[in-house]
């Protein structure tokens, strides 16, 4: 989904003007990358529709950057598909609040009820007590006893004996007593929707008046998962969806349909079997990852408004020309110095964040004073050319320049390392950059 995506952006990415023709072009691929990651056909309808608009509108086609622009309100849009902002539990205003699983069998149900204790514990410091409500295979009970021993979370069971119903019943008066702040409770699932478990499911949600419900859904399961969640919410009416299985092949259209179609939030996702394997699910990291650009959107925001365009221009040039040098490395050091704190723009950078290689390039003012010291002590000849660098003459500079010869060699690499990564940035070649910086 992104590749495509990113594909049909790219092309705009550096167009100066844009037609209707560039539009609908760019908005027919999109259209297809997103029918063809399953997204539900009237959910993508309606967003290349609101693109559409945006896109030949006044904001676009009187802007400097139309291209820039468009991918903002791509963006944007695909932000908006998912719910604008991040959704947290319902708790409850006395103790326990309570969440019940529901989910077709094998999306991972039982999974993140362990997950979600877990999380909960590692957040809030909590005391969950985990409820075993899928009665229909003994192994179903061991499952989530093996997990609460795994985090020393108290499960609570009768096997497979008693009714879901008795269960639950039970189940909370031991919640009450051992004053537990959250119960969860893991149910049964079904291959598919039936009469039977969804009476269960609705006798259990009568006697529990859980704060939260949440609807468990395999990412992988494509335009089946839109369907199965509107059956369950019709039924149950969830409060949220947990998306599970994200870290597989999958083609991810689930997320962007899920919330469009029911009108429930995505609260969190799974990214793995492992009981950490839980995130919060935020809209807008998650159309940056569908557009592959990390906080690329909000750096060219910034780049936009404080960066000479001219100048920017001429950089782009020497890329392609290759000729970038240290007299450039300077020139371009100054136009970000004038942007603001450094560390705050690499973080924008796609991988930067986190990126444990960069983790202590950190640069403030009184480095950059040392990095125009370092070139300044260079020859001409030298500026032009880093090849000449050798270790004889990065000593000669370094005595020059009243730096230590480490220093000299790590600016070196620095620069050597920022022209990679620009000439990626200047061929629209986002998807490597990510690659690079690790992202
Ligand atoms: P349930 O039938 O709904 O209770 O599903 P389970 O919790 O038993 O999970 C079914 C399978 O999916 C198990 O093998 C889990 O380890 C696996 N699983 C659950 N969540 C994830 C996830 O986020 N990523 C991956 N890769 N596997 C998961
Ligand atoms: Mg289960």
């Amino acid at each position: 989904l992104s590749t495509r995506i990113q594909t049909a952006l790219s092309g705009l990415r550096r167009k100066g003007k844009i037609t209707q023709d560039d539009v609908n072009e760019a908005t027919r691929e999109i259209r297809l990358a997103l029918l063809e990651a399953d997204v539900n056909f009237k959910v993508v309808k309606d967003f290349v529709s609101a693109v559409k608009t945006r896109a030949l509108g006044q904001e676009v086609m009187g802007s400097l950057t139309p291209g820039q622009q468009i991918i903002k309100i791509v963006d944007e849009e695909l932000t908006k598909m998912m719910g604008e902002t991040a959704v947290g539990l319902n708790k409850s205003p006395h103790i326990p609040t309570i969440i019940m699983m529901v989910g077709l069998q094998g999306t991972g149900k039982t999974t993140t009820a362990g997950k979600l204790a877990n999380h909960l514990m590692k957040t809030e410091h909590a005391r969950p007590l985990l409820i075993a409500a899928d009665i229909y295979r003994p192994a179903a009970v061991d499952q989530l006893k093996v997990i609460g021993e795994q985090l020393s979370v108290p499960v609570y069971d009768e096997g497979t004996s008693a009714t879901a119903e008795t269960i639950v019943t039970n189940g909370l008066q031991v919640a009450e007593q051992n004053k537990n702040d959250y119960v969860i409770i893991d149910t049964a699932g079904r291959l598919e929707i039936d009469e039977q478990l969804m009476t269960e499911l609705k006798n259990v949600k009568q006697i529990a008046h859980p704060d939260n419900i949440l609807l468990v859904i395999d990412a992988m399961t494509g335009q089946v998962a839109t369907q199965v969640a509107e059956g369950f919410d019709q039924s149950l009416d969830v409060t949220g969806v947990v998306l599970t299985k994200l870290d597989g092949d999958t083609r991810g259209g689930a997320a962007l349909s899920i919330r469009a179609v029911t009108g429930k939030p995505i609260i969190f996702t799974g990214k793995g079997e492992k009981l950490t394997d839980l995130d919060n699910f935020y809209p807008d990291r998650m159309a940056n990852r569908i557009l592959g650009m990390g906080d690329m959107l909000s750096l060219i925001e910034k780049a936009q408004s404080d960066y000479d365009q001219e100048q920017a221009e001429k950089v782009a040039m020497k890329m392609r020309e290759n000729t970038f040098d240290f007299n450039d490395f300077i020139d371009q050091m100054e136009q970000v110095e004038k942007m603001g704190p450094m560390d705050e723009i690499m973080k924008m950078i796609p991988g930067m964040a986190n990126n444990p290689a960069l983790a202590n390039v950190s640069i403030g003012e009184k480095d950059i004073a040392h990095l125009k010291a370092i070139v300044y002590s260079m020859t001409p000849a030298e500026r032009e050319d880093p090849d000449l660098l050798n270790p004889s003459r990065r000593r000669r500079i370094a005595a020059g320049s009243g730096r230590n010869v480490q220093e000299v060699n790590r600016m070196i690499k620095q620069f050597k390392q920022s022209k990679e990564m620009m000439q990626k940035m200047s061929k629209g070649n986002f998807g490597d950059m990510n690659q690079l910086m690790g992202g």
